[in-house]
C-alpha cells in the first residue's frame, strides 16, 4: 500500500508547517469572496439586467458553427484587438485583451509590483486592487474619499508625489460609490507624476465619459475596461486594456497564452459591431438610475448617494445586515458593503430592469416602514 497511514498524512497536510512557504502577507488576508445567495431579483453584482440581444447571440453562433473546438484560438486575437481599438478610438498596438478585466488588473500589477513597491488607491474601492498588491508584496498607500464620497484630488496628488507612489489606481466611476474623476484632474495628476496611473473604467459607459482621449498625451496612463457590465457579457469573461504600445507590450508578458477562448473572442467582436443594439439599453439603465435615486431619496431613513455608474450606495437607518436579510426574504439580493471603509451604515444596489427597480423600491419602503 502506498499510503498505509492515511490519518497521519492528512494530519501532516493540515499542520501549519505545510503553510510555511506561503508568504505571510498572503496568509494574513482573506480571499476575495462572494456568498452564493440566490434571489429572483439579483441586483448585487452590477451586471446588466438585460441579457445580450438575441441578434448578437445568433451571429456569434453562426460565426462559430464551423470552428473546430479541437484547435487553439489565434495566438494574438488580432481581429478582436482591431475591433476594440476602433471601438475605443485607440490603436491596436496599444490594446490588450484579457480574461475579464480582473486578469488585466492582475497582469498590470504583476509587471509593476514587487516587495516595497508603493501603490496608491483611494478607499473605499474595488477590493481586488489591495488584494493583489498585498499578494505581490507591495505596499498600499490608501487615500480616503472625501466625506461626500468624491475623489480627494488634492490629497491623491500630494500622497502620490510626496509619498513616491509607483502606481496610482483610480476606479472611475468608482465601485462601490459611483464617483468619477474629471479628465482635467486626471491630466494634472498624471502629467506631474512619474509613476503609472491606472484608470479602471469598468463602468464608464454609464458615466458617458472616458479618460481614453488622454492616452495620446499621457505615456504613463493605462485604461482598463470590461465587457461584464454595460456590454452584458459577464459570463463570457472579456476585458481590455488601452495604453501606449510600449506599456501594452510589457503588461502582455504577464497574461497567459490563449487567455481568451474562441467563443468569448467572437462574442466581443460581434458586441462591438452591434453596439447599436446595446446602446439603447445602456441609456435606459442611466435613466433608471436617476429614477431609482429619486425614489430612494423619498424614503425616510434612506440616504442614497448620486452615482455615475449602474449602482447606488445608500445610508440606511436600519442596520445594513438586517436590511440585506429583509430584502432577501422578499427575493431581492442587494450588496451589503458595510465592511468597506467609511460604509458601515451603507448597502449597494445595482440598477435593474424597470420592473425589478419597481419591486426593489416597494420592498425597500416596506422594510423601512416596519423598522
Ligand atoms: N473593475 C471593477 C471596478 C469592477 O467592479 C469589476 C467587477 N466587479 C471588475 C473590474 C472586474 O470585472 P471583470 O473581471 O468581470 O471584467
Amino acid at each position: 500500500m502506498l499510503n498505509d497511514n492515511k490519518d497521519e498524512s492528512n494530519l501532516r497536510l493540515l499542520t501549519p508547517d505545510s503553510l510555511k512557504k506561503i508568504k505571510p502577507a498572503v496568509r494574513a488576508i482573506n480571499a476575495y469572496t462572494l456568498l452564493p445567495y440566490r434571489a429572483a431579483i439579483k441586483i448585487n453584482q452590477n451586471e446588466n439586467p438585460f441579457d445580450m440581444p438575441d441578434e448578437i447571440k445568433q451571429e456569434v453562433r453562426r460565426r462559430l458553427a464551423n470552428r473546430a473546438w479541437s484547435r487553439y484560438p489565434d495566438f494574438v486575437p488580432a481581429s478582436l484587438l482591431e475591433r476594440l481599438a476602433v471601438f475605443s478610438g485607440w490603436k491596436p498596438e496599444g490594446t490588450l485583451a484579457g480574461n475579464g478585466s480582473n486578469e488585466l488588473i492582475q497582469a498590470t500589477l504583476m509587471v509593476t509590483v514587487g516587495p516595497g513597491t508603493k501603490v496608491l488607491i483611494t478607499e473605499p474601492t474595488f477590493t481586488l486592487y489591495r488584494q493583489i498588491v498585498t499578494v505581490l508584496g507591495g505596499e498600499v498607500l490608501s487615500v480616503p474619499l472625501t466625506s461626500n464620497f468624491q475623489f480627494d484630488v488634492k490629497a491623491i496628488r500630494e500622497r502620490a508625489i510626496n509619498g513616491s507612489a509607483d502606481v496610482v489606481i483610480l476606479c472611475s466611476p468608482n465601485n462601490p460609490t459611483g464617483c468619477r474623476i474629471s479628465n482635467e484632474d486626471l491630466l494634472r495628476l498624471a502629467r506631474d507624476f512619474e509613476g503609472l496611473v491606472v484608470v479602471d473604467e469598468a463602468y464608464h459607459e454609464f458615466s458617458e465619459a472616458t479618460a481614453a482621449p488622454l492616452l495620446a498625451e499621457l505615456a504613463n496612463l493605462i485604461v482598463l475596461r470590461t465587457f461584464s457590465k454595460a456590454m452584458a457579457m459577464a459570463g463570457l469573461r472579456v476585458g481590455y486594456l488601452l495604453a501606449s504600445a510600449e506599456l501594452a507590450r510589457e503588461v502582455h508578458k504577464a497574461t497567459l497564452p490563449y487567455n481568451l477562448n474562441s467563443f468569448s473572442t467572437a462574442a466581443a467582436e460581434v458586441a462591438c459591431e452591434r453596439y447599436d443594439l446595446l446602446k439603447p439599453r445602456i441609456e435606459l439603465i442611466i435613466r433608471e438610475r436617476e429614477r431609482l435615486l429619486a425614489a430612494m431619496q423619498s424614503i425616510p431613513g434612506v440616504e442614497p448617494v448620486p452615482s455615475s455608474a449602474n449602482f447606488i450606495i445608500a445610508k440606511t437607518a436600519v442596520a445594513p445586515q438586517t436590511l440585506f436579510k429583509d430584502l432577501l426574504a422578499r427575493d431581492i439580493l442587494v450588496r451589503d458593503v458595510s465592511r468597506y471603509p467609511m460604509l458601515a451604515d451603507y448597502f449597494r444596489v445595482s440598477v435593474g430592469s424597470p420592473e425589478e427597480n419597481d419591486r426593489f423600491i416597494e420592498a425597500l419602503k416596506e422594510v423601512m416602514e416596519r423598522a
